[in-house]
């Protein structure tokens, strides 16, 4: 299973009717995660059945697709599930009660309310009564290579810089490689991206910095056309966008580079460890600081996880507790402050890079515990298409097609 997606082309008129459309799915949304609030014992069944309520109830909420209802039904669903389930694991914190969403930026519809265009291959037509219409499709992957019943999903989403249409295809494939009888062991850096247990570090690209500047310099333009208890200026809008497109770019560029080292490492290496920084793993870390890369890391590590699985690969997220601390070579606990760079065995004299010294373990740690692998799966609920698997958008400009 795997994503295609496309950029579209259509009037002003149809622009907002997707915004419209998107509007109203989150309307829904809402509506449903109230219904669970005010009764008990509400299913995921029951909220489908509510979305049917809402729509007699509400004109524009009949005027989208009924697949496009069930999806934002289904969307309260997952948040809740996910609180349950962190109830039932006796988290510690938080249990992530369900929120109301203010400001959606998506839409799905599932096998009905659009088409194809079979004649140009390059347009579809949304069919429910939102208006929005014919829309080309602008990419470069053809859709028309799958077939229609292979598409599971159809989404509509906002962005900064225009709107875009995403398939979810379920189509399965997956690649046999030579073993290569290598594994190795990640420990995710401040300073750079990774040092591994061969010794190596590999930096973090430049954008990372670049971006900083350019990123906080469009924010103090944004700030400085603020007009405080006033209705904001379009020149605030123009501002807010150009902004937000510079992070649109900054996160386009991440998600280059870590599915670009992700699959390197995938395909030269048998297995990979890497430390499971989760944030309940994270709260109690003295490593604590890294979660500002949190959002970057895990990302990185479903795109080790995506092309693990494709590669038939092994990839291991261990317990992040004393891999820097241990001595990677006799066991001896080598107390450090985050300052000390090296690590220094006052029993068997190993001296090493601090870094160097934690990947090591924690490819010792994955050694000892390939029994269990996938442990990602099994602390991540449902994905944002509401299904178990790592399914990433773009996958498949990697390779020429792909599995999940
Ligand atoms: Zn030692």
């Amino acid at each position: 299973m795997f994503v295609l997606e496309y950029k579209l082309k259509g009037k002003e008129n149809q622009y907002r009717a997707i915004d419209e459309a998107i509007r109203t799915a989150q309307f829904v949304r809402n509506k449903a995660l109230r219904f669970w609030m005010d009764n008990n014992k509400v299913s995921k069944y029951d909220l489908n059945k509510y979305t049917a309520v809402l729509a007699k109830e509400f004109p524009y909420v009949n005027e989208l697709n009924s697949t496009a209802r069930q999806s934002s039904a289904e969307r309260a669903w997952s948040s809740i599930s996910r609180f349950y389930d962190n109830c039932k694991k006796q988290i510690k914190g938080k249990k992530g009660y369900p929120r109301f969403k203010r400001n959606a930026r998506s839409v799905e519809y599932k096998r009905s309310g659009w088409k194809l265009d079979e004649q140009t291959k390059k347009h579809i037509t949304f069919t429910d009564k939102k208006a929005i219409g014919r829309l080309k499709l602008v990419g470069s992957t053809d859709i028309y290579f799958y077939q229609p019943e292979d598409i599971n999903r159809v989404r509509l989403i906002k962005r900064a810089d225009g709107y875009y249409c995403q398939f979810c295809i379920s189509v399965d494939v997956k690649i046999d490689l030579q073993p290569t009888g290598k594994c190795i062991g990640l420990d995710l850096g401040l300073k750079y991206f990774y040092g591994d247990s061969n010794g190596n570090i590999e930096a973090n690209p430049r954008f990372y910095r670049c971006a900083e500047k350019a990123l906080n310099k469009a924010n103090i333009r944004k700030s400085r056309k603020f007009r405080k208890g006033q209705k904001q200026s379009n020149n605030y809008g123009k501002a807010r966008n150009r902004y937000a497109r510079k992070h649109l770019k900054v996160s386009r560029q991440r998600t280059e580079h870590a599915k670009r080292v992700a699959l390197r490492l995938i395909q030269s290496n048998d297995l990979v460890a890497y430390e499971d920084l989760s944030v309940e793993n994270m709260v109690r870390n003295h490593k604590l600081a890294k979660s500002i890369f949190d959002a970057g890391w895990s990302k990185f590590r479903e795109w080790l996880e995506y092309f693990g699985t494709k590669y038939g690969k092994v990839t291991v997220a261990v317990a992040p507790h004393y891999t820097s601390v241990n001595c990677s070579k006799c066991g001896t606990a080598v107390s450090k402050t985050l300052s000390t760079r090296t690590h220094k065995c006052p029993s068997c004299k190993l001296e090493l890079d601090r870094d160097i010294n934690a990947a090591i373990n924690i490819l010792l740690m994955a050694l000892r515990t390939v029994g269990h692998t996938g442990t990602w799966e099994g602390d991540n609920l449902l994905n944002a298409w509401g299904e178990k698997t790592s399914t990433l958008v773009g996958s498949n400009t990697c390779q020429s097609k792909s599995s999940r």
